[in-house]
């Protein structure tokens, strides 16, 4: 027997492709249809009809009325190519042809000779649906090539980040099982950095080009569309799978595909990629959350050694997370942030500025350390605000200070990245700067190193802005983050904070303390000024004043103080 459901469902993806893109419901070209037939039929019976029509008491002929019914119905006509395109033009060009020997006859046959004007307008009417038809196409052509422009990525041709979010929000919107799966490449800049980038574009292309041989071909057993997320990132959705083992398997293929070799001029080339995935609706339920949930998966997998990684939550991280969340929340409403400022030193023990370091309040009054809530608001997008928060504040009670004391010391302030790359940065600095009445020269921000390379380009234009202000940059926690020598020597800074981690080993052994020098001397021949963090024990004091450092900062001289402290302690060194 014949499948009807199949029959049904090929019935019903032609009527799916012949509507798409048409934009009225199927219901309204019925409509016209009927209303068209209608002006037909009546012209039809009116043409040549003697009958009147009274209205407000005057006697109007029917015929009189035929010329502006046949109009409207060829307005009818043409509201059917432009609303419903394809399918509007077919039905209207068979009526308008339709009409053709129906007219004719009443001329050869009937000898009506006032149908001449009628098949002149019929002609006409063909013409307009044809050019309709026929410019509608060549729009709708320019709409799906700017379409196809916005949604896939140039280089793999693979669907874009913005492609995978609309997918995701449709799917969520349907209330469907799926799960997204984000692969990034293994060392994958090592292909860049040493075969060109050209060599690493081709390779991320020849991938992608496997990946969408692959899907398809629909050799997976489940439905899925790769996405590219820019540069060396993937994400997979995968839809209308039976079991966790049906998905696992369609990600490991994706893998091993990944995994082949691929030779570009003669020479071959493996990459390796770690996987984490997460499921709608167990995990997250929108797209954002999705990815954000994949790609923690997917980092945890470098943590725990294995290929593919599902995403769980510890409930503990998250309660404690949630709680961290409602506070920080709470304490930038109502104030709960505020700063201490920790002195800096030259080597000669001469008091040089003050570094402003965030604090928070809980609901108890209890401080919180920064180590503890901003990695949770950097995770919320939430540490531009606390940063802004500390700027202000500490700038306010600075620029008071100069103006008091006449001091020449240096505010420190830490910034992040998501800080510095927002629009309104450096509107922000030059307001904060003119409110407080600090002098550009006396303000120091400080980037961290370990994000810095990562965002670097993106930074670099703002950096050089900030400093033609006059303010200065300093690296903080430098040795953490792989930098090389050529990021360092190109980077426009004015000072390099030595990590506390590298102070701390420096003289447990003779190398920690050489490879402390080294950094210093490193710093000096590219013309940072040097300034050592967490220096707790006079030791560590005297090796540094023996291998150069220009700068101390450290609870051996000074732990973070209360603003009032500081000013103290200006007063006193500005006394001596
Ligand atoms: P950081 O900028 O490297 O600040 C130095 C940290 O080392 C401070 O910790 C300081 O109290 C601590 N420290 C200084 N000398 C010593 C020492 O001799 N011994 C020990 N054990 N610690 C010392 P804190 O205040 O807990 O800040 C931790 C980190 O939080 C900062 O590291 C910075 O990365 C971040 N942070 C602090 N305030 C802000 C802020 O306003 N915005 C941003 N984005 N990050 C901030
Ligand atoms: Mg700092
Ligand atoms: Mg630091």
């Amino acid at each position: 027997m014949k499948d009807r459901g199949g029959v049904r469902q090929h019935i019903r993806d032609y009527m799916d492709r012949l509507f798409y893109g048409v934009r009225g419901p199927r219901l309204g070209l019925v409509l016209l249809i009927l209303v068209y037939t209608l002006c037909v039929f009546y012209t039809e019976k009116t043409s040549r009809s003697e009958g009147m029509v009274f209205v407000a008491n005057q006697a109007i002929p029917l015929r009189s009325l035929t010329g502006a019914v046949s109009s409207f119905g060829n307005i009818c006509v043409f509201l059917m190519v432009v609303f419903y395109k394809k399918p509007g033009a077919i039905v209207s060009l068979v009526s308008l042809f339709y009409q053709i020997p129906r007219i004719l006859m009443g001329i050869f046959l009937a000898h009506n000779y006032t149908s001449t004007a009628g098949l002149v307008m019929n002609f006409v009417a063909i013409g307009i649906v044809i050019l309709l038809y026929h410019n509608n196409k060549q729009i709708d052509r320019y709409q799906t090539r700017l379409r196809m422009q916005a949604t896939t990525d140039m280089l793999t041709g693979l669907p874009n980040r913005f492609a995978c979010n609309e997918l995701l929000d449709t799917l969520i919107k349907q209330n469907t099982r799926f799960a997204v799966a984000v692969l990034n490449l293994n060392n994958f800049k090592r292909i860049n950095n040493t075969m060109g980038v050209g060599t690493g574009n081709q390779v991320l292309a020849g991938i992608a080009h496997r990946w969408r041989e692959f899907e398809k071909q629909k050799l997976s057993g489940t439905r899925d569309l790769i996405t590219c997320q820019g540069g060396d990132e993937f994400a997979l959705i995968v839809r209308e799978y039976n079991s966790d083992e049906e998905l696992i398997n369609t990600i490991t293929r994706y893998k091993e595909l990944l995994e082949e070799k691929i030779t570009i001029d003669g020479c071959d080339y493996y990459t390796t990629a770690r996987i984490g995935y997460a499921e709608y609706p167990r995990d997250a339920k929108t797209a954002e959350a999705l990815l954000a949930c994949a790609s923690t998966a997917m980092y945890e997998s470098k943590n725990r050694g294995t290929d593919i990684m599902r995403y769980s939550v510890d409930a503990n991280d998250a309660e404690r997370s949630l709680k961290m969340e409602r506070m920080i929340r709470d304490a930038l409403e109502h104030g709960g942030i505020y700063y201490v400022l920790q002195p800096q030193f030259d080597i000669t023990h001469r008091l040089s500025g003050f570094e402003a370091l965030a604090r928070m309040r809980d609901p108890d009054g209890n401080v919180v350390s920064p180590g503890d809530f901003i990695p949770v608001a950097e995770k919320l997008g939430l540490v531009d605000k606390i940063d802004r928060a500390v700027f202000r504040q500490s700038a306010e009670y600075f620029g008071k200070l100069i103006r008091e004391t006449g001091t020449d010391s240096t505010l420190s302030v830490n910034i992040s990245v998501r800080h510095l790359l927002k629009n309104d940065f450096l509107d922000e600095v030059r307001d904060i700067l003119s409110t407080s009445g600090v002098p550009a020269g006396q303000l120091e921000l400080e980037i961290t190193e370990s994000i810095m390379i990562d965002s670097v380009e993106k930074a670099l234009q703002c950096i050089n802005d900030i400093r033609d202000m006059g303010i200065k940059i300093a690296i903080d926690d430098f040795g953490t983050g792989y930098s090389s020598l050529s990021y360092l020597n190109n980077f426009p800074a004015d000072m390099l904070k030595v990590d506390k981690s590298f102070i701390d080993r420096m003289n447990s052994n003779e190398s920690s303390k050489k490879y402390v020098a080294a950094i210093i001397s490193i710093g000096h021949v590219m013309n940072f000024t040097v300034i050592s963090e967490g220096v707790e024990e006079p030791e560590q004091l005297d090796t540094l004043r023996s291998i150069g450092c220009d700068y101390i900062q450290g609870f051996l001289w000074g732990r973070p103080m209360s603003p009032e402290n500081a000013t103290s302690l200006v007063m006193e060194s500005m006394k001596a």
